[in-house]
């Protein structure tokens, strides 16, 4: 998830590691991972690198171009606050919040987004080890927004047709660069 910006498409695409919309991988929903290998440990590696870049809070595998149930978060907004978390999963979640979204795959579109006000997720760690998460506010969005990219669920598929709309030529944007870049 991104804090986001609306600058010039060619300058943001430009050098921008972030998969973007509409490219299909984002549709996919990605694979578990079976087993922390290398592979697994280099491309996590990769995603901290590539969410530092972008100043993104979260990042989930499919956004780094591999269909895979990964995600990288920095939980406390500091630099020593990134995580690795393999095949989250939210167990439960709980009461509902509206605010502004903005997604490192969109870059530039932003709509207000209804999401559950605290959740609860369990995941693993690059040791293999669970780790159960119980979180509100900023980090609860982060969570179902990441999650939901690993289902190949994007903000475009949650926002109203009226942000759609006010959205509409950023879209048109990103369509034609995809089809620029083949
Ligand atoms: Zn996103």
């Amino acid at each position: 998830m991104s804090q986001s910006n609306s600058d010039d498409i060619s300058a943001v695409l430009d050098g921008y590691r972030v998969v973007c919309y509409p490219d299909p991988v984002l549709g996919r929903k990605a694979k578990p991972i079976e087993e922390i290998d290398d592979e697994v440990r280099r491309r996590a590696a990769e995603m901290i690198e590539i969410m530092h870049e972008t100043r993104g809070v979260g990042l989930a595998g499919p956004q780094a171009g591999w269909s895979a149930r990964i995600v990288t978060l920095n939980t406390t907004g500091e630099p020593d606050g990134d995580a690795v978390f393999i095949n989250p999963e939210i167990t439960s979640s709980a009461g509902e919040e509206t605010d502004e979204e903005g997604c490192l795959s969109l870059p530039g579109i932003q709509a207000k987004i209804s999401r559950a006000a605290q959740v609860e997720v369990r995941a693993y760690d690059l040791d293999g080890q669970e780790v159960n998460i119980k979180t509100d506010g900023l980090l609860a969005r982060a969570w179902q927004h990441e999650t939901d990219h690993l289902d190949g669920v994007l903000i475009l598929d949650r926002m109203s047709p009226a942000a759609r709309l006010v959205n509409r030529r950023r879209l048109k944007e990103l369509e034609a660069a995809h089809k620029e870049r083949g």
